[in-house]
Parts: structure tokens; C-alpha cells; sequence
């Protein structure tokens, strides 16, 4: 890889709890970071296939 580590910021990251892929802080998800489980809404839809509707959504506002 490159020698020079030029990042631009130090983003915090996770790993999508469906896709298994490490996915990097959004400016949406600021004040959801906590909850934020999915690195879209795709795979959130995917997880919650056969799920009940949740009474709270991080994605309201
Ligand atoms: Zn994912």
C-alpha cells in the first residue's frame, strides 16, 4: 500500500451487521452513530424482512 497515510478524516467506522462490510461514518447519521446498525437502508430492509414495523427510526427527522 501507499507509505504516506493521508487521511483526510478520522472518520469512525462499523461493520454492517448484514452485508458483513465495514462501512464509514455519514454526516446523516450524526446523531444516530450509536444506533446506526446497517450500512444502508437496503440491508436495514433485509434485516427486518419478517420483523414487526419498529416504534422509533433513527432515519426520523
Ligand atoms: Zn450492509
Amino acid at each position: 500500500m501507499s507509505g504516506k497515510r493521508t487521511v483526510k478524516a478520522n472518520l469512525p467506522t462499523k461493520t454492517c451487521l448484514v452485508c458483513q462490510r465495514p462501512f464509514t461514518w455519514r454526516k446523516k447519521w450524526s446523531r444516530v452513530w450509536d444506533e446506526v446498525l446497517y450500512c444502508s437502508d437496503a440491508c436495514r430492509g433485509r434485516r427486518q424482512q419478517k420483523s414487526p414495523p419498529v416504534a422509533a427510526s433513527p432515519d426520523s427527522g
